[in-house]
């Protein structure tokens, strides 16, 4: 079997991190490295590589995944002024971490075109 991811880790408390939000299904962690004023990472318990992995029996959980993106957002303060949901996929989509998460990021102004 392959080696847990650092999202896993952390799950089972291996590695510290700050844990926002946890339910049977997932996690929200505050990035570690922010890249706007809130950054907060949805990650399902179950550990999925990437979306671009994810199979039809995963269909319900990729939406719970976004339903709790839009509450945490709400709970942090930015949903009104707008915020950016992201997952990145594979090796051009620039991920890092072989483990579904969706990036929540707001707080200021984002720029379209990413980078
Ligand atoms: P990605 O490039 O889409 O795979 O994103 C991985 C994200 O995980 C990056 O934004 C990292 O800053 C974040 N990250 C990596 N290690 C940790 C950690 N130990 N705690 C919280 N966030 C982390």
């Amino acid at each position: 079997m392959s080696e847990a991811s650092i999202f896993t880790k952390i799950m089972e408390g291996e590695i510290p991190g700050e844990i926002l939000f946890q339910d049977d299904d997932c996690i929200v962690l505050k990035d570690i490295s922010p890249q706007a004023p809130t950054h907060m990472l949805v990650i399902p318990r179950k550990p999925i590589v990437g979306v671009q992995t994810a199979s039809s029996e995963d269909e319900q959980l990729l939406g719970h995944l976004l339903v709790v993106a839009q509450r945490m957002a709400a709970q942090e303060g930015i949903a009104n002024d707008g915020y950016r949901c992201v997952i990145n996929a594979g090796v051009n989509g620039g991920q890092q971490v072989p483990h579904l998460h969706i990036h929540v990021l707001g707080g200021r102004q984002l720029q379209w075109p990413p980078g």
